[in-house]
């Protein structure tokens, strides 16, 4: 079986998965046990059962399934406003990643 070779990483460069990590605790840290919890898993799951289409793409006359639940307007660690299924809409990842990004500035840059 194929072992990996090491990875070169420079003196002091932590990796992806620590910073990815970090990066989420500091973007947004009441909000995250919320998507941790069943409860998400559960609501998320009944709203895209319900919401199988992407909206964004839906707009452009594109059908394309829908994989994220997404907050259209930022919950900010807001419990009422995260649960809030009228809040919410289906996604693709890919208008997801394109709504985040615009967002709060993308590639963990400040927010525009
Ligand atoms: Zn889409």
């Amino acid at each position: 079986m194929p072992i990996r070779p090491p990875i070169h990483r420079a003196v002091g460069r932590r990796e992806k998965r620590e910073r990815d990590h970090d990066y989420q605790r500091k973007r947004d840290p009441v909000a995250r046990a919320f998507y941790r919890s069943k409860r998400w898993q559960t609501e998320r799951a009944a709203f895209l059962h319900d919401h199988p289409l992407c909206a964004e793409c839906d707009q452009h006359g594109v059908i394309r399934p829908a994989s994220v639940v997404d907050h259209i307007d930022p919950h900010g660690g807001d419990e009422a406003v995260f649960w809030d299924r009228n809040r919410w809409q289906a996604l693709c990842a890919s208008c997801h990643g394109k709504k985040t990004a615009s967002h709060d500035g993308g590639f963990g840059n400040a927010p525009r």
